[in-house]
C-alpha cells in the first residue's frame, strides 16, 4: 500500500495518478496511517506548512523510524523533496525529515523562470518525460552514494537513494505515470527484500 502524505498540498492529483494505474493508495495524516504502507509520497506544496503539520501529527517521527528500520520507501515531489532533504539552505530550522543526503535551495530558480516546463531525459526511461516544474528548489549538493537519474542545465532535478528518491519536477501534474510506476516499484522491491 503507497501512503500519500495529505496535510496540504496537491495529494488528490498524486492519489488519481496512482489509481489511474491501478496502485491502491491511502492518505497519511498521522502515524497511525503508517501501518501497512510501504511507500510515502510527501506531495508538492508549501514545505513550511507540510513539515509542521507532519510533525505535529506524529508522522515525521513515525517515517524516520520506519524509513531507518528499512520498512519504508520515500518519494518527495518538489516541497515533498524540501521535507526529505538534510539541509535546506538558510532555513536551518524548518521542519523536515531529513533523511536524504542533499542540500536544497527553496525557490532558486529565480523570478522571471519560477515555474517552467520541459522534457527530461531520465535515466532508464526509454523516452523523455515532460516535467513541470512550479517554485521548485535547486538541489545544491548531492550526497555520496545517491544517483542523479536526471538533470536540468547542470543540476540534478530526480535522485535517488536506495530507498528515497526526490524529483523537483511534478509528475503527479501529467499524464505520464511512468515516475509513479518507478516508485511503486521501488517501494514493493526494496522493502520487500529488507522485510524478508
Ligand atoms: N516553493 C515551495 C516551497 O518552498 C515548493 C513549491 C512546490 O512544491 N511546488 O515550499
Amino acid at each position: 500500500m503507497i501512503g500519500i502524505l495529505a496535510v496540504q498540498g496537491d495529494f488528490r492529483e498524486h492519489e488519481q495518478m496512482f489509481r489511474k494505474i491501478g496502485v491502491p493508495t491511502r492518505r497519511v495524516r498521522r502515524a497511525a496511517d503508517l501501518v501497512g504502507v510501504t511507500g510515502l509520497v510527501i506531495p508538492g506544496g508549501e514545505s513550511t506548512t507540510i513539515g509542521k503539520l507532519a510533525r505535529e501529527y506524529g508522522v515525521e517521527e513515525e517515517a524516520r523510524r520506519r524509513y531507518q528500520e528499512g520498512t519504508l520507501a520515500l518519494w518527495g515531489t518538489c516541497a515533498g523533496a524540501i521535507w526529505l532533504a538534510r539541509e535546506i539552505e538558510g532555513y536551518p530550522d524548518q521542519p523536515r525529515l531529513g533523511v536524504l543526503d542533499l542540500s536544497v535551495a527553496r525557490n532558486a530558480y529565480g523570478r522571471q523562470v519560477e515555474s517552467f516546463e520541459t522534457d527530461l531525459e531520465i535515466e532508464g526511461f526509454d523516452r523523455p518525460f515532460h516535467a513541470i516544474f512550479i517554485r521548485a528548489p535547486v538541489i545544491t549538493r548531492v550526497g555520496k552514494g545517491l544517483r542523479m537519474l536526471a538533470t536540468y542545465r547542470g543540476d540534478p532535478v530526480f535522485v535517488r537513494g536506495e530507498r528515497a528518491m526526490v524529483t523537483t519536477f511534478h509528475p503527479e501534474l501529467t499524464d505520464d505515470p511512468r515516475v509513479h510506476e518507478y516508485f511503486a516499484r521501488l517501494a514493493e522491491e526494496e522493502v520487500r527484500a529488507k522485510a524478508g
